[in-house]
């Protein structure tokens, strides 16, 4: 096995929490009882947590190339305490990402016990997703499927080597992230999502393939559309592919069926074909904002809480649970600053200013 598995593959000696897993579902009287909104009347249901800053990859869009890791990593247990206040809070879905999230050592005991805590307003389990590269993918698919992951989507941006190493920059990539996919849908992780964000010019001659990919994997291929989140400044509208080209370049390849969305916060537009094989979601959100139905927070790898993507601040968690907050003090802080979750982004009009962070460090 590769020296650069070892790290996550590797059990950390003490358990995260001083809790035991008995202790980690929380008594009825630490669940809150009013569910988190914001002042919109959106409820929060799903936080994405980055558990890293760092990556494998240096994709063109999405890095400069140079930058390195620019903000720190918590110790795992800082991660689950604060994990364990926001389920007590009514998340129902935690995304762990990053960075790469597949670098982190101790990733699957931070898993495992995630997998211990229990919503606070409904019997169904946590929903425990994973973002990744899916280059060390492979031999973890297994080992994280046993540790209580539920879900995983995998970003690829083309299904032929020579674009994929492009992209990325790095050599040999494409057929890692293949067997990686493979071996999660083995795993029992299917169907496996598989994301590319689509740049004209660049990956935009593989929508077919990609549909292809989909009907002969099995996996479920969305796009999305390329946003102004990136460490260099390469976007632009133009880059932009936007939803009606993509649905128009598949239909002209094979009819498409629409399918129901699977939830009413459900950000991607679904098809399949006639035949039913394969199945494609469009993620629009240039085209076609999604913002009243968002139900997400974000965490950022250093413990800061960010209530939209394309936030200006972000809102220092970590310094409440330093500081000495109790979980329902941390509680408290959390809805005061999630009432003031941003209505909608800006993304193309007059004014537009780009976020704080670049999305490689707030948490895909
Ligand atoms: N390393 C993991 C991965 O590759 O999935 C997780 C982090 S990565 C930043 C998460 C996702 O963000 C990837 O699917 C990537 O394609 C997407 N992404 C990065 N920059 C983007 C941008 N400017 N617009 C849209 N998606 C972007």
């Amino acid at each position: 096995m590769a020296s650069a598995l070892l790290p996550i593959l590797a059990s950390s000696s003490a358990p995260l929490a001083d809790a035991t897993a008995a202790d980690v579902r929380l008594a009825d009287g630490e669940h809150s009882t009013e569910r988190l909104t914001d002042s919109h009347g959106r409820i929060l249901t799903d936080l994405r947590l980055s558990v890293t800053d760092r990556c494998n990859y240096r994709c063109v869009y999405c890095r400069s190339g140079e930058d390195g890791i620019e903000y720190s990593e918590l110790p795992l247990q800082e991660y689950a305490r604060m994990l364990r206040v926001f389920v007590s809070l009514g998340i129902e879905k935690i995304r762990l990402t990053g960075g790469e999230p597949l670098l982190r050592t101790g990733l699957l005991d931070l898993i495992r016990e995630t997998a211990q805590m229990r919503p606070a307003f409904t019997d169904v389990p946590l929903d425990i997703a994973l973002t990744t590269n899916g280059h060390l993918l492979a031999p973890l698919a297994k080992p994280l499927k046993d540790a209580g992951l539920s879900r995983i989507t995998v970003s690829m941006d083309a299904v032929d080597s020579e674009t994929f190493t492009r992209i990325t920059r790095v050599p040999r990539s494409f057929e890692r992230v293949r067997d990686g996919i493979r071996a999660a849908q083995d795993a029992g992780l299917g169907p496996v999502k598989v994301n590319c964000v689509l740049l004209r010019g660049f990956n935009d001659g593989q929508i077919e393939a990609f549909a292809e990919f989909s009907r002969n994997e099995g996996v479920i291929v969305r796009f999305i559309e390329f946003m102004p989140l990136e460490e260099d400044r390469t976007w632009s509208p133009d880059t932009v592919i936007p939803m009606r080209e993509i649905v128009a370049r598949l239909q002209a390849w094979r009819p498409l069926v629409a399918l129901e969305p699977n939830h009413a916060s459900e950000t991607a537009r679904r098809y399949t074909f006639e035949d039913g094989i394969g199945e494609i979601g469009i993620i629009a959100p240039v085209s076609n904002p999604f913002c009243g139905h968002c139900s997400r927070v974000r965490l950022t790898a250093d413990g800061k809480l960010r209530t939209c993507l394309f936030s200006q601040t972000d809102h220092d968690l970590l310094g409440q649970l330093r500081g000495g907050a109790t979980d329902d003090e941390m509680r408290a802080w959390i809805r005061r600053v999630v009432l003031r979750k941003e209505a909608r982004h800006h993304i193309g009009e007059p004014g537009f200013l780009k976020p704080s962070r670049s999305m490689v460090h707030i948490g895909g």
